[in-house]
């Protein structure tokens, strides 16, 4: 009978997990070929190695994902044409910044019949508005794309502690079973939903709320103020994407997709991570920003100090992520434009907060002012 045959495009500390979890099933399943490519992100290692021939030779990524075995019947290929070729169901799999690209390089390229599924958690923004990842997946290559997201931090996986996640399709089943069976572990718990931007739209904005949590943690603010934040979060989230998407259940913010994955970045996601340290240390910068002001008020100085705050999450995430990339501050950006276009920042105060902060605007500490008026936070 016929055999899919399965390809996965990226390998981040994500991706590599994903290409494990599935090469295990793969191998197992008689309805799958056994071998899994993996596209990746071809960079020289520090040794003059390349990642796919150091990835190739040691089954393991040992950039993203050092110390774990991937699978014999992973192939690490750097050519995302011959990485494609062939497949019928492909992974998407790398941080959202890049999928324009590759959806672009990949017109023309993928089989017509292939079935895709979408683990990357974040949104495009275009001139005509809001348009969901797996969306647009799908609009560029033609072909279906469901979503898989849920309480998934790699590192934690990728040692096989047990962990839930939720595939969202769109209105065939018969599909949905297939990517659960493709993913399912032993220690990997699938679920399907039939909502594919309330499952897609949690794992995106949970990433907003993991950042208010790093703010909580950077000004040391404690258990409650946290629980507090993502309360408000959750609630924010539920509210946008009813907005976007009057089709979202309520029963999918329950799922591993909605409150599980909050709970889990925000105590141990890389978002998190680098946002506390940027409370920590943006802080201090726009202290000195109010400094310069006082002292000197040549605007352009005040540019350049503001220049400086701007950069920092960037900086931060270079210097914290050894090449891993966030999700978080970008879609907040985006989610911010969406907002202001519509009118509707003062509904949000939580993600608007959250964006003017990561813009250097206002400072960390905003996160959790009170005015003599109103809590922030309605
Ligand atoms: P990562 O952040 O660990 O690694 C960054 C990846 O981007 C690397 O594979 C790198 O080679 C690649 N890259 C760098 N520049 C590139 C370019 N110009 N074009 C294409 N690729 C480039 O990646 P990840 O954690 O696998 O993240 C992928 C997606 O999975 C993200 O949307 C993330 O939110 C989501 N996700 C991550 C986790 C996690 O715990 N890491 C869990 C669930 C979901
Ligand atoms: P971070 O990107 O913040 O590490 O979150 C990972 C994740 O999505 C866990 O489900």
């Amino acid at each position: 009978g016929f055999k899919s045959r399965v390809s996965v495009i990226g390998s981040g500390s994500w991706g590599s997990v994903a290409a494990k979890l599935v090469a295990f099933n793969t191998l197992n399943l008689s309805s799958f070929h056994d071998e899994v490519k993996m596209w990746v992100f071809e960079e020289t290692l520090q040794s003059g190695e390349k990642l796919t021939d150091a990835i190739n030779r040691t089954n393991e990524n040992v950039k993203y994902l050092p110390g774990i075995k991937l699978g014999k019947n992973v192939i690490a290929d750097p050519d995302l044409d011959n990485a494609v070729e062939d497949a019928n169901m492909l992974v998407f799999v790398t941080p959202h910044q890049f999928i324009d690209n590759i959806c672009k390089s990949l017109v023309g390229k993928v089989r017509s019949d292939a079935e895709a599924i979408s683990l990357i958690k974040g949104m495009e923004v275009k001139i005509e508005g809001p348009c969901l990842i797996s969306t647009y997946i799908s609009e560029q290559l033609g072909i279906n794309c469901s979503v898989l997201m849920g309480a998934n931090l790699a590192n934690e996986i990728a040692e096989e502690k047990f962990s839930e996640a939720t595939v969202g399709y769109r209105n065939n089943r018969e599909i949905a079973e297939q990517w659960v069976q493709l993913f399912t572990t032993p220690y990997f718990m699938v679920t399907p939903v039939q909502d594919v931007e309330g499952v897609e739209l949690c794992g995106t904005l949970k990433n907003v709320v993991a950042i208010a949590a790093g703010f909580v943690d950077g000004l040391d603010m404690g258990n409650n103020t946290k629980a507090a934040i993502i309360r408000f979060g959750l609630r924010e989230m539920r509210e946008f994407c009813k907005l976007l998407f009057s089709s979202v259940k309520d029963d999918t913010f329950f799922e591993s997709c909605g409150v599980a994955d909050v709970i889990t970045t925000c105590f141990g996601g890389r978002n998190r991570k680098v946002a506390e340290a940027f409370a920590r240390n943006g802080g201090k910068r726009l202290a000195l920003k109010h400094l310069v002001h006082k002292l000197n008020p040549d605007i352009r100085q005040i540019v350049t100090l503001l220049f400086l705050i701007h950069r920092s999450f960037d900086e931060l995430e270079a210097e914290m992520l050894q090449g891993q990339k966030l999700q978080g501050v970008t879609t907040v950006r985006e989610v911010y434009e969406v907002l202001r276009h519509r009118g509707l920042l003062e509904l949000f105060p939580l993600f608007a907060t959250v964006h003017e902060i990561c813009s250097g605007c206002l400072p960390p500490s905003a996160i959790v002012i009170y005015s003599e008026k109103k809590n922030i936070f309605p």
